[in-house]
C-alpha cells in the first residue's frame, strides 16, 4: 500500500509511462509540457547533441515530429515543421528568411491572412511587399527589386483555382537567387509537390486538407535542411507551437488523405461539369475543366486530380448567390474548406470583403460568385441538392 500523504498519491500516483513489450498500433499522444531527465549529465549530453531526448514541448515534442514525418514522406522532402496554425507556419517562413530592408514578390490573388500580414504587418519591420498578377511572368521578373527575397505563390488561388506555372517561377526565382515559397493548402501533396517542381518551400494550413475533418486548427512547413534548421529556431523563440493532441489528429486524418483526395477530386469534376451545362450558371472556375484557361498549366503542375475546389457564377447577381446559397439543404454555409462535408462559401462577403465591387468584378470575384469546397458524399446526392437549388432562381 503507497503510505505517502494524500496530497502527495495525487500529485504521484499513476505518472510513470507503463512499460510494455508491445507497442501500442498508433502512436500515443505525449501530452507533455516538459520531458524529465533522470540523471544530470544527462542535460549536457542532451543539449549537446550527444543522447537524442525531447526536453521542452516548445522546442519539440514526438506527436507534432510524427506529422512532420509523415508530410516530409507525402512531399518527398528532408523535412517539415508543424505549427499551431497555417498562418503560424507562414509567419515563421518569411520570418527565417527576411531582415529589414528585404522585399518579397507575391501573387495579388492571396490567402486574406497571408496579405494581411504582407500588407500591414511586415512593413513594421522594415519588409515591403509587391504585388502582382503571376500568370504574367513579365509582370513578376518587372517586380524583382535587388533587395527581393521572396516569390510567394500558391499553387491553386482562391476563389478563382487558377494554377501557378510553379516550374517556371522556380526558374525565375534561382536565376536570380531568390526563393519561390509556394503555399500548396488547396492542392494538397497528393496533387503537388512544389519541391521537385523547384520550389524552396511548401506550405499547408494543416487545417484544410491534410486533416480534412473541419477539428483542427495547424499549419507545416515543407522545406529542404537548411531552412528547416532557421525555421526551428525562428519558431521556437516565437512560439506558435502545435498541441501534441492536434497533432495526433491530423496524423490521423493523414491516414485517409489518398482515399479523400481522390473523392474530392472525382466530385469536384462531375460537379464542375454539371454546373457548367446549367443555363442559370454563367461560369465555373475548376482547372480540370477542359475549357478552363489553366488546365494546361494543371495538367504539368499536377498530379492525380485537379483539386476539390470550384467556384461558379449564378446569374442574378447578389440575389442569385443568395437565393442559391440559402436554398440548399444537406450543403451547408461555411466559410473554410476541404472538410469531408460538401460547403459553400460566398468570397464577396469574406474573403474579398475588403475589396469594393466595382474593383472586385474587374478580376471576378462578382456578387454572384459562388465557392464550392466539394466533399466526398455520393456525387449524386451534392448534384441533387445543387440542382433543388438553382431550381429556384
Ligand atoms: C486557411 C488557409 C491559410 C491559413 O491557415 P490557418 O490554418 O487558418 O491559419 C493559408 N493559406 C490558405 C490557402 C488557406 O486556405
Amino acid at each position: 500500500m503507497d503510505q505517502r500523504s494524500f496530497a502527495t498519491r495525487a500529485v504521484h500516483a499513476g505518472s510513470k509511462v507503463p512499460q510494455s513489450s508491445t507497442q501500442p498500433k498508433v502512436p500515443p499522444i505525449y501530452a507533455a509540457s516538459v520531458f524529465s531527465f533522470s540523471h544530470l549529465d544527462l542535460i549536457d549530453e542532451v543539449y549537446q547533441g550527444e543522447s537524442s531526448g525531447y526536453v521542452y514541448s516548445r522546442i519539440a515534442n514526438p506527436g507534432p515530429n510524427l506529422l512532420e514525418e509523415a508530410v516530409a514522406s507525402l512531399e518527398q522532402s528532408d523535412g517539415a515543421i508543424a505549427y499551431g496554425s497555417g498562418m503560424g507556419a507562414i509567419a515563421v517562413s518569411i520570418l527565417a528568411e527576411v531582415k529589414s530592408g528585404d522585399h518579397i514578390v507575391a501573387t495579388q490573388v492571396l490567402y486574406g491572412g497571408t496579405y494581411s500580414l504582407f500588407h500591414t504587418e511586415l512593413p513594421k519591420f522594415g519588409v515591403n511587399t509587391s504585388f502582382v498578377d503571376f500568370n504574367n511572368l513579365d509582370a513578376v521578373v518587372a517586380a524583382i527589386q535587388p533587395n527581393t527575397k521572396i516569390l510567394y505563390v500558391e499553387t491553386i488561388s482562391n476563389p478563382l483555382m487558377e494554377v501557378a506555372d510553379l516550374a517556371t517561377l522556380a526558374e525565375v526565382a534561382h536565376s536570380r537567387d531568390l526563393k519561390l515559397y509556394v503555399d500548396n493548402t488547396f492542392a494538397s501533396p497528393l496533387l503537388c509537390q512544389p519541391l521537385q517542381l523547384g520550389a524552396d518551400l511548401s506550405i499547408h494550413s494543416a487545417t484544410k486538407y491534410l486533416n480534412g475533418h473541419s477539428d483542427v486548427t495547424a499549419g507545416i512547413l515543407v522545406g529542404r535542411h537548411d531552412f528547416l534548421k532557421r525555421a526551428a529556431a525562428v519558431g521556437t523563440t516565437y512560439g506558435p507551437t502545435l498541441s501534441p493532441f492536434d497533432a495526433w489528429l491530423v496524423l490521423r486524418g493523414i491516414r485517409t488523405i489518398g482515399l479523400r483526395m481522390e473523392r474530392h477530386c472525382a466530385n469536384a469534376l462531375e460537379l464542375a461539369r454539371y454546373l457548367e451545362q446549367h443555363p442559370k450558371v454563367t461560369l465555373v472556375h475548376y482547372p480540370g475543366l477542359e475549357s478552363s484557361p489553366f488546365k494546361a498549366i494543371a495538367d504539368r503542375t499536377l498530379t492525380g486530380g485537379y483539386g476539390g475546389m470550384l467556384s461558379f457564377e449564378v446569374v442574378g447577381g447578389l440575389d442569385g448567390a443568395r437565393t442559391v446559397i440559402d436554398s440548399l439543404k444537406m450543403v451547408e454555409l461555411v466559410p473554410s474548406l476541404a472538410g469531408v462535408a460538401t460547403t459553400v462559401s460566398h468570397p464577396g462577403k469574406t474573403s474579398h470583403r475588403a475589396i469594393p465591387l466595382a474593383e472586385r468584378e474587374k478580376f471576378g470575384v462578382g456578387d454572384g460568385l459562388i465557392r464550392v469546397s466539394v466533399g466526398i458524399e455520393a456525387i449524386d446526392d451534392i448534384k441533387a441538392d445543387f440542382e433543388q437549388a438553382l431550381a429556384k432562381l
